[in-house]
């Protein structure tokens, strides 16, 4: 009776995606990025192996405010079945996702320090993702979004190269690895995108310059015309041209493990800009403020855990509680 259920529920949700694939072709998001097993050390625990991957992350994100989400990944045959049944069930295309059979699906392993702020990688085992050359669906052409996750700079751009059409935006994630391994094609694929988003560590590493402001100088030389730089719970920074604004994270009591809040703040950002298909400075100020929120679940259990319980009423009603948090009336003096 539950595995009936089960294939009744994933064949319902398929024709969901295809009735939604129909209608809103100009509006799918395309995902690129990995999808893996994590095993987190945080001062509150430890998982040894645990799904998780940008890729991963961005679509139990975006998936929230768009669908379809063409998602373009590789994994090995040990990459849970159920865990791509949940993806599918949530409007993520699975047209994309490479599965290699005999190989391991990526892995990465990392430890928090005490302030949850940075952290420590132990191991990444690219595994499957060593020989990924991804061949783009004909059925992902014409999408209007493309969110290239953290991924290698040379994956990253042959999925820009296949698109026939630009998207209406590029946004771009990136992390230390690949500035260290792969800085040649990562300055190749800086000149395609529209936004990128970095940490405060990697916009000083990326630019050679310790004050922020200089930074984002630099890198907006590089070829984005925005740039996102998330301070953990300090919130994060957008700047474009001699514009910036600033939204604050939400003040947790507690952060039980941050890993992938970076790829489900970029979930939610590109989620709202595609939803509702407006990429001004403005409405990229209330993306900020969705990613922020979307963060803030994440962190509160381990992996993606708490991502997969959330509703759109959870949603709703942080949103407004950031609100409340930075609205204030000044007077001027
Ligand atoms: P975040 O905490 O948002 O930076 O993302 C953490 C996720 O990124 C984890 O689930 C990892 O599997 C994945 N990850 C870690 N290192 C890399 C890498 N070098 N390339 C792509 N994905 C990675």
């Amino acid at each position: 009776m539950g595995i009936l259920f089960k294939i009744f529920r994933i064949q319902l949700q398929l024709l969901r995606n295809i009735a939604a694939k129909q209608i809103s072709d100009s509006m799918s998001l395309i995902v690129v990025g990995t999808m893996a097993f994590d095993a987190i050390e945080t001062p509150f625990g430890k998982e040894d192996k645990i799904v998780g991957g940008s890729a991963t992350y961005v679509a139990y994100t975006a998936s929230n405010f768009i669908q379809p989400i063409n998602q373009v990944s590789i994994i090995g045959d040990d990459f849970p079945k159920e865990e791509i049944h949940q993806l599918i069930f949530r409007g993520v295309v699975m047209d994309g996702v490479e599965m290699i059979k005999g190989k391991k699906s990526f892995f990465w392993s990392g430890r928090y320090h005490e302030d949850m702020n940075s952290r420590d990688t132990l191991a990444t085992d690219l595994n499957v993702l060593a020989d990924f050359n991804p061949r783009l669906p004909d059925n992902y052409q014409g999408s209007e979004f493309l969110m290239l996750g953290n991924l290698q700079p040379s994956v990253q751009m042959s999925v820009i190269k296949q698109l026939k059409k630009r998207p209406k935006l590029i946004v771009m994630d990136t992390m230390n690895f690949w500035m260290e391994s792969a800085m040649p094609d990562l300055e190749k694929v800086l000149k395609e995108v529209d936004v990128l988003l970095v940490n405060d560590a990697e916009a000083r590493q990326l630019s050679g310059q310790y004050s922020l402001v200089k930074a984002a100088r630099i890198i907006l030389s590089m070829g984005p015309k925005f740039l996102i730089v998330k301070k953990g719970e300090h919130g994060a920074l957008l700047f474009h041209e001699d514009r910036v604004f600033f939204a604050p994270a939400l003040p947790l009591e507690d952060v039980f493990d941050p890993t992938g809040a970076g790829d489900s703040f970029a979930g939610g950002f590109v989620g709202h800009l595609a939803k509702t298909h407006d990429v001004s400075f403005e409405n990229m100020k209330t993306a900020i403020i969705v990613g922020s929120t979307m963060a803030s679940f994440c962190v509160e259990k381990f992996g993606p855990t708490r991502l997969k319980e959330i509703t759109k009423q959870d949603i709703d009603k942080r949103l407004r509680q950031f609100h409340e948090l930075v609205n204030f009336d000044i007077e001027l003096v």
